[in-house]
């Protein structure tokens, strides 16, 4: 069989694996490599993949990006698209189950209706210390519910922070890393209550990517979901010399735990809301955890809206449920958050789920995290692991998958 010292496969056509093959073939010209991108799903994109809705493309969970998130900005300005990426106000909102209240700022925290005022000011000076003050040795012993018990009223942090951890975690809410939770208010916080988004989406910056590793020789297949780890790294009978896989390692391979996402965008003839993001914080076990208003940031949709959460992945609702069920779920509970809200409304809904899209941060999470090649290279030589599962304690995001692909290649993995 013939076969290469330069011959790479590089498993999965998300950000990280389109980036990983982009800075090679941008800052590693001196050295030929034949690359092969091999991707499960039919196109590019991952878990920022995209559709058509209203003859408009939208992701098909929502995304948008930071100020902070300078990797991806670099890329998309090298790209040629920077004409397309605009910045709106961070319009995001909280429903605990009786009320409605704006949370972007400092401001909207003091008008919260849920907290009293000394909550209030204890709140501003406990987010402002934990986002600007610079150690977070202490930090790294403490849960984000423990950090909260600490040092927040406990109503603050019933009321604030446990849900909000509830949003993302679901049932792993106690175990979070204090780390991490610092790290998504301080993203948040510095980006001046702006939010990022391009014109037609993010798809250009993917379909671009494509392009232009087409151009430069890079193959790719699709439909093809590559085991871990094949035999001889041969994939349908040719043999790599090395594999990079982007994709999450299986749970029964790696300590690392995963929850799945659920997105159902509904179409509207009538307008929900006018803010952009509503995290919904009822106690009452509300079964989607964010409402994204899209039509607030791509002004073409009218009245488009994701409701959207995290969950298990063997649960009920990600493997057995039928669109119908969980449409129903959905807009009982939507009727509740707006009284005004008829199922007559709907025009057309679109359902996407995905394994692997979050990974559950816990303390010891640091420890878990697979290096680029040492625990696999006496078994495995040259089978290399980059994925979302490395960045920490930042939450993992499309500008942190730039920065994980550059990182890679230039430290000379690849
Ligand atoms: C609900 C939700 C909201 C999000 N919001 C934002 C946001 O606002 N801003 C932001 O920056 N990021 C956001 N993200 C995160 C962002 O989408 C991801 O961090 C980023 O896209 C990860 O890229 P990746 O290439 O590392 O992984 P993935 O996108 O998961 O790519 C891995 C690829 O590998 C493929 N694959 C998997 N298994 C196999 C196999 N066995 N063989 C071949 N191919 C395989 C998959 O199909 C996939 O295309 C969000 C994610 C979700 C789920």
């Amino acid at each position: 069989m013939k076969m290469y010292m330069d011959d790479t496969a590089i498993i999965g056509g998300g950000a990280t694996g389109l980036c990983i093959a982009y800075y090679f073939k941008k800052l590693i010209y001196y050295k030929k490599k034949d690359l092969t991108i091999i991707e499960a799903s039919p196109d590019v994109g991952g878990l920022a993949g995209y559709t058509t809705v209203q003859g408009e493309l939208m992701e098909k969970f929502y995304h948008h990006i930071f100020q902070t998130d300078t990797n991806i900005i670099e890329l998309i300005n090298e790209l040629g698209l920077g004409n397309k990426l605009y910045w709106v106000d961070d319009y995001a909102s909280m429903y605990d189950g009786t009320y409605k209240f704006k949370y972007a700022g400092p401001i909207d925290i003091l008008k919260a209706p849920i907290l009293n005022p000394y909550e209030k000011l204890r709140l501003i000076t406990v987010l402002a210390f934990f986002i600007y003050y610079p150690g977070t040795k202490y930090l790294k012993k403490l849960t984000a519910y423990e950090w909260g018990e600490r040092f927040l009223p406990r109503n603050v942090n019933e009321q604030i922070i446990v849900p909000l951890l509830k949003a993302k975690f679901s049932t792993y809410y106690k175990d979070i890393a204090s780390v991490w939770l610092r790290s998504r208010f301080e993203s948040r916080g510095k980006s001046k209550g702006k939010l990022g988004y391009m014109e037609g989406s993010f798809a250009p910056v993917f379909e671009k990517l494509k392009e232009k590793l087409i151009e430069e020789d890079v193959k790719f297949i699709f439909n093809k979901s590559v085991p871990f780890f094949p035999k001889n790294k041969i994939i349908d009978g040719k043999k790599y010399y090395k594999l990079i896989y982007t994709t999450p390692v299986p749970t029964k391979l790696s300590p690392i735990e995963y929850l799945g996402a659920l997105s159902l965008i509904i179409e509207l003839k009538v307008p929900l809301m006018a803010d952009y993001w509503l995290s919904i914080t009822d106690k009452d076990n509300p079964p989607f955890l964010v409402i994204v208003n899209q039509s607030y940031i791509n002004k073409k949709l009218k009245n488009v809206y994701y409701l959207s959460g995290y969950y298990k992945m063997n649960s009920d609702i990600m493997k057995r449920m039928s669109q119908g069920e969980i449409e129903s779920l959905f807009f009982t509970y939507l009727k509740k958050i707006f009284p005004k809200f008829d199922k007559s409304d709907v025009i057309k809904t679109h359902l996407f789920k995905k394994d692997y899209a979050q990974p559950i941060v816990g303390l010891d999470y640091e420890a878990k995290i697979p290096p680029f090649m040492d625990r696999y290279r006496n078994s495995r030589p040259n089978v290399l692991i980059v994925n979302m599962s490395q960045i920490f304690p930042q939450d993992r995001g499309m500008n942190y998958a730039v920065k994980l692909a550059k990182y890679f290649v230039l430290n000379n993995y690849i």
